[in-house]
């Protein structure tokens, strides 16, 4: 009996080890092998108790103790065994009827003190010994099946696993599994052979231990080698491993892609790997690890590798190989490329955007210290205009055009170019590279879209020649700008150059927006009036023309302010003032008998985008009760740039409502003789450019009799505006012209001055 309780002693130890280990793991079944454990150790000891004890209380509750504790071990195993093979009850009902028969078991057994149900122990003298001896009763064997039962759980779980498992798994379902029923067996024989000790509890130790290493311990080396290869065999990264020659043991499937090897060609690696990255034999061998980037080009592809060399060492120190590892970059460094060219450049365009232009010139300028440079501002004029009219793909168009245009001549190692939004583009040039002829004419290109265009393309460059090279680069553009403002109204390509009194223009500009709205209130805004004049000399009526008396700037022409009024949308305000002042004016001429004398109004092309012009005049006849035929509008050709048929019925309009319309500045901007036929107009102002002209040019003498016969032919009178001496009156009289306004006859005068000197003119 004294092996038998060594043995139980070391089991117990040993259990006793793997339960405190599997108490400190961290492993999910943990929990499950330590409840094993915990009630495998008490059936050690009361079964050891058996072994040695004769007394018949002591073995009583040794047998009592033992019975229960192998109900809650094989409940704990079969919970267990559930969770291992991953059976999880999922009706919480099957967990309950376990825990519920587990129960009721314990509870009967506990019971066999007072009902003596369970067994019995009788005192049995034979020859050899006498002693207590165990008597099974009627429930012991309903505990045998309560057993039987719960032992089935753990066996149908195990079974079912180890069929349904990878064969990398099976060995550990099978070996518990196999102990478990080893076991079983020498448990049955234990209870048919009516032994007083149960030695099957050794085998349940084993299985114990079993049970400890597979759940807690086991570590699958056959699965991670699989899964290694597997990986190894699957994954993007090039794996190579070279044994301490630097010969090449083994690489992986993309390895072999990306160096180019056959299968049976692994030997090749490092020979392939060198070539790869064009390192020397002989360096390579003295580095510990390194990285390098390199480049492969192969039918026609360019692919982008990290390779990563690195020495193995064992725990001595010594060298047991290397391995290299190269990492396909060619997606990831493309799409930073990608993105690293659209956070720098227009999108449109595909040249710089303003923050890397920016930033280039100003590395530029520091890199070239000794250099003189000037910077350059492109601004389409009437872009909106040309959006509008023409629509976004066009003018999508126009500026790819100007990019191009920028990249075929902008080729000077130190020229920086890009675009600094909408239709504006900048440019940096070195002074000695800059031609204004070159640029213009590279320039004047830019409209040539292939097509006949009614809004002319014009574009406008300022130029800014960078005395500080500190200066911030936006600081230098906005000169470039300020440049442009100036020649904003002109209709031809220009380059203005920046100069300090551009600013000035820039600030006039500002407080002529500003002051208008008071000017106008304080009556400082007036209308001056020039007498029209028919050929036998009669004042027939006057033009209305705005002067603006300022406080501090004194008397100021139209060319100070109306250009800028114009730009900023503001005409329409002072017109409407001065159309108003006409109106008043004509009201009291009307009242003081004056019916006979007319006076004809500006409309700038601008007043058409800004009001319903109709409306508001035909609102002012009718306010002042104006016989409509004595306020004349003029209006200029160059209203029908665009939306002509919008305007030739706005035209017609306000013709209907009785309103005598001119056609102002005849000849000085974009006239053609076509127009004259399109416009439905009732009188024809000629510009007084012709009248400078026809000093010393016969053509132009010819050309305006030419138009003073057309209109003529088309019962359209002609007024000849700027007519300054005798000699141009002769002439025109001579030619047919019908009336005349001028300096010969009369300047602009204020209207008191025109009422006192020239109502009438003999
Ligand atoms: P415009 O309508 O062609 O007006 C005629 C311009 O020629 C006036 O200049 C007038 O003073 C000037 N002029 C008249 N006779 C002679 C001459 O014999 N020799 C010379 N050298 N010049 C002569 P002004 O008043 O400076 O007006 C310039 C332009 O400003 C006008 O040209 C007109 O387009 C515009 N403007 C004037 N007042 C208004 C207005 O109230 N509204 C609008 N929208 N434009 C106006
Ligand atoms: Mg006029
Ligand atoms: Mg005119």
């Amino acid at each position: 009996m004294m092996w038998y309780v060594v043995t139980m002693a070391v089991l117990a130890v040993v259990t006793v080890f793997c339960l405190i280990r599997s108490i400190r793991s961290k492993r999910e079944i943990a929990p499950y092998v330590t409840n094993l454990l915990i009630w495998l150790f008490i059936p050690i000891i009361s079964n050891t108790i058996l072994a040695v004890s004769t007394g018949a209380d002591v073995l009583r509750f040794c047998y009592t103790v033992y019975f229960i504790s192998t109900t809650v071990l094989l409940y704990y195993f079969a919970q267990f065994s559930l969770e291992y093979c991953n059976f999880r009850i999922r009706h919480p009902a099957i967990g309950y009827f376990m825990t519920s028969i587990m129960g009721l078991d314990v509870v009967s057994v506990a019971l066999n003190y007072l009902w003596g149900h369970v067994f019995t122990l009788e005192y049995v003298t034979t020859a050899e010994e006498s002693g207590y001896v165990f008597q099974s009763l009627w429930y012991h064997k309903i505990h045998l099946l309560i057993s039987a039962a719960l032992w089935m759980i753990a066996v149908v779980a195990f079974s079912l696993k180890t069929i349904k498992t990878s064969k990398l798994y099976r060995d550990r379902y099978i070996t518990i599994l196999s102990v478990f029923l080893l076991t079983s067996l020498w448990q049955v024989f234990h209870i048919v052979s009516n032994e007083k000790i149960d030695q099957s509890i050794i085998g349940m130790c084993v299985m114990g231990v079993f049970i400890y290493i597979y759940a807690i311990e086991y570590q699958p080396q056959a699965l991670m080698e699989e899964m290694k290869k597997t990986v190894l065999a699957t994954i993007s990264d090039g794996i190579l491993f070279f044994d301490e020659e630097r010969n090449c043991i083994y690489t992986n499937a993309a390895a072999q892609f990306q160096l180019g090897l056959g299968t049976n060609e692994t030997s090749a690696g490092f020979e392939k790997l060198l070539a790869l990255t064009g390192e020397d034999r002989e360096d390579s061998a003295n580095y510990q690890s390194k990285i390098l980037n390199c480049t492969k080009v192969e039918d026609g592809e360019e692919y982008i590798y990290d390779i990563e060399f690195h020495k193995l060492h064992d725990l001595q120190g010594k060298l047991i190989g290397s391995f290299a590892k190269i990492t396909d970059n060619t997606e990831r460094t493309k799409r930073e490329n990608l993105n690293r060219f659209l956070a720098t450049h227009d999108k449109l365009t595909g040249i710089y955007n303003t923050d890397r232009l920016y930033d280039s010139i100003r590395e530029t300028l520091q890199a070239n210290p000794d250099k003189e440079f000037l910077v350059l501002a492109s601004d389409i004029k009437e872009f909106k205009l040309v959006n509008d009219r023409y629509g976004k793909e066009f003018a999508d168009k126009l500026l790819i055009r100007i990019a191009d245009l920028l990249k075929e001549k902008a080729v000077s190692a130190t020229t920086r170019y890009g675009r600094l939004g909408s239709d504006k583009f900048g440019v940096l040039i070195e002074k000695d590279n800059y031609d204004e002829e070159t640029f213009i004419a590279a320039m004047r290109d830019v409209p040539n879209v292939g097509r006949n265009l009614v809004i002319p393309i014009i574009m406008h460059v300022g130029a800014y020649e960078i005395e500080d090279k500190s200066m911030p680069v936006s600081a230098m553009f906005d000169r470039a700008f300020i440049a442009i403002a100036g020649v904003k109204h002109d209709a031809e390509l220009k380059v203005a150059h920046y100069e300090e009194n551009s600013r000035d223009a820039l600030l006039w500009d500002q407080k002529i927006t500003e002051q208008l709205d008071n000017a106008i209130l304080t009556g400082q805004i007036v209308p001056y009036l020039q007498a029209q004049v028919s050929r036998d000399g009669k004042v027939v009526g006057a033009e209305v023309l705005v002067r603006w008396i300022h406080p501090d700037e004194g008397f100021m022409p139209p060319g100070k302010f109306l250009g800028i009024l114009e730009k900023n949308g503001m005409i329409g305000k002072i017109d409407q003032y001065i159309w108003e002042c006409a109106c008043r004016i004509l009201r009291r001429w009307s009242f003081e008998g004056r019916n006979d004398l007319y006076l004809s109004v500006n409309i700038s092309p601008k007043d058409f985008y800004m009001m319903d012009v109709p409306e508001v005049i035909i609102g002012l006849a009718d306010k002042y009760e104006l016989d409509r035929k004595r306020l004349r509008l003029e209006i200029t050709e160059s209203i029908m740039m665009d939306d002509i048929d919008e305007k030739l019925k706005t035209i017609d309009r306000l013709r209907d409502a009785g309103f005598i319309v001119e056609m102002d500045d005849f000849g000085s901007g974009y006239s053609s003789l076509n127009m004259l036929k399109d416009m439905p107009v009732d009188v024809l102002k000629l510009d007084m450019i012709f009248l400078k002209d026809t000093a010393k040019n016969e053509r132009t003498k010819k050309i305006m009799s030419l138009i003073i016969d057309l209109a003529k032919s088309l019962d359209v009178p002609v007024i000849a505006e700027g007519v300054e001496t005798i000699d141009q009156v002769d002439f025109l009289v001579k030619m047919g012209c019908d009336y005349f306004q001028g300096y010969y006859f009369a300047r602009p005068v204020s209207l008191d001055e025109y009422e006192k000197k020239n109502l009438s003119v003999s």
